[in-house]
């Protein structure tokens, strides 16, 4: 079939921009590829009519990535200020866990123009505002898009591959219709509704546990973040993102607990007076915060889709599940996806096979380089989300040895192995059973990190491997009821 494009990317975000630099980096241009994206040329990669919304922060590691696959590197004004990693503060504010590594507050809302800049120099089209609203197949494969133009009408454009970077809400992925290996719908479970401000501030009481210009601070508090995290992350010494995310049903019984009615922008506003360090906080005014300074949004913390290809279709970023389990980082795994996909869709394409098997090898290619931890750190964060604050204080304070600190600050999960060794020294039967699900979680994570890097080499074993992977996590989550 001719198709206008060989390559259309759904979703102009930060993932399929980095698919479109991709593509035309591993084609050398040669490849005609399209980004359509729902927001208007003005606000190119908006999430939505509040804008930007994210932490805005992202390991080096990650970036360097991209940059030595793709050749793009990002500098200023994309990069707002740097720092020189992240650190985890329990309740108490007792014990710290850093992690990450150096890394970059990025200014979101600059950053799609950089990348569509570049990508029109390499070559790539674009046609902002159509919401993409379906999927056009030939036969059992994917051959295009269709969707509705602001301006009325109706839109339609065909390609071999589509690549679905639509985000988080993806109705691409919630209607396809040539696959029973991508799943369709997400857990409300496992998602978190967040929100954050952009502020400039006066400086307050000099405490590092509130605000440091070097580091991206996390508050992990059940009372102040049930089920999530509070976060401080610097844009420059005044200047911060600040904000918060939650489970829904914990935040519910959360309240409950506390006779209280709190929402997600009400704990926010909460979480931003308390602060001592932050004085006479204010909505950033700054250009390049103009639509973005204030917004919630919502992101997913579990494993990626169980498969991230059909006939024609590929999915990365948001719209995959792809934010990192612990602490929805989703731009490092959108990077590090994106540069694969691009590089599998051209392959691909050369070939002259860009149905289900022929784009298998991104299902490998990214379980090897990050998805094969995400199964193991859902497992963990689902048990994190059941501590108490004491539980927190204690289990940081007395489990944590260097080498589990170690691998938390690599994103993987930690070994705790310490904690066989102390046995009975476990003061309290709360920690006893901490103690007992930590052990459970890091043995769930061992079997399902080697499951992962069993994933099937083409399409013929998936069927097998998806059941024994929900056989796993299955028992996993038996295993740790016991101790939640
Ligand atoms: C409050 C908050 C804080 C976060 N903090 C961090 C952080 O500090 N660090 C980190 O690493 N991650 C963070 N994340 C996650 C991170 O923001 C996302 O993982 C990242 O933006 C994913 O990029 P994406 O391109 O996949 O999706 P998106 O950024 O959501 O982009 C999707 C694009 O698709 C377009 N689109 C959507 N639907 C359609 C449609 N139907 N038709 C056409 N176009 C469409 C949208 O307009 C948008 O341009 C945070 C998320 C939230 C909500």
């Amino acid at each position: 079939m001719e198709t206008d494009y060989d390559v259309i990317i759904a979703g102009g975000g930060l993932a399929g921009t980095v698919v479109a630099h991709s593509v035309a980096k591993h084609s050398s241009r040669r490849l005609r590829t399209l980004v359509v994206d729902r927001s208007p040329e003005s606000m190119p990669g908006s999430k939505s009519v509040s804008g930007w919304i994210c932490g805005d922060a992202v390991s080096r590691e990650a970036v360097d990535y991209m940059t030595k696959h793709t050749g793009v590197a990002w500098s200023g004004p994309e990069i707002e200020h740097t720092v020189k990693g992240v650190m985890a503060f329990s309740p108490d504010r007792e014990t710290a866990i850093p992690f990450d590594g150096d890394g970059y507050m990025l200014n979101r809302q600059v950053l799609p123009q950089e990348q569509n800049r570049r990508a029109r120099e390499m070559g790539v089209d674009f046609d902002f505002g159509v919401n993409l609203t379906g999927l056009l197949y030939d036969g059992d494969s994917v051959c295009g898009v269709e969707g509705r133009p602001r301006g009325g009408g109706a839109y339609r454009k065909t390609a071999k591959i589509v690549v679905d970077a639509t985000g988080m809400t993806s109705m691409l992925r919630n209607q396809i219709r040539n696959t029973d290996k991508i799943e369709r719908k997400v857990d409300r479970r496992d998602v978190e509704s967040t929100g954050r401000h952009i502020m400039r501030f006066e400086a307050g009481e000099e405490d590092k546990t509130e605000f440091d210009p070097d580091y991206c601070i996390i508050h992990l508090d059940q009372d102040i973040a049930p089920g999530g995290y509070g976060w401080v992350f610097p844009k420059g010494n005044d200047k911060v993102n600040i904000g918060l995310g939650v489970e829904k049903t914990l935040l519910a019984r959360r309240n409950e607990r506390l006779g209280k009615k709190d929402d997600v922008s009400g704990l926010i506003d909460e979480y931003v007076a308390r602060n001592r360090a932050i004085r006479s906080p204010r909505l950033s005014e700054d250009a390049g915060d103009s639509d973005n300074a204030t917004g919630n949004f919502q992101v997913s913390v579990r494993r990626q889709n169980d498969c991230l290809v059909a006939g024609g279709y590929m999915l990365v970023g948001d719209s995959a599940w792809m934010p990192k389990p612990l602490d929805a980082g989703g731009i490092g795994p959108a990077l590090i996806a994106g540069t694969i996909a691009g590089r599998c869709a051209v392959a691909a394409i050369e070939a002259g096979d860009t149905g289900e098997a022929g784009l298998w090898q991104y299902n490998r290619e990214y379980i090897d380089e990050y998805g094969y931890k995400t199964a193991g750190l859902e497992v963990f964060r689902r048990f994190i989300q059941t501590l108490t604050n004491s539980q927190i204080n204690y289990g940081m304070r007395h489990f944590l040895g260097d080498m589990d600190v170690e691998s938390i600050s690599r994103g993987e999960h930690p070994d705790f192995g310490g904690v066989g060794r102390l046995g009975m020294l476990v003061r309290g039967a709360l920690n006893r059973r901490l103690a007992g699900g930590l052990r459970a979680t890091t043995a769930q994570n061992r079997l399902l990190t080697a499951h992962y890097r069993a994933f099937p080499e083409s399409p013929r074993g998936f069927g097998e491997w998806r059941r024994r992977l929900h056989g796993l996590l299955g028992g996993a989550g038996a295993a740790m009821a016991r101790y939640s």
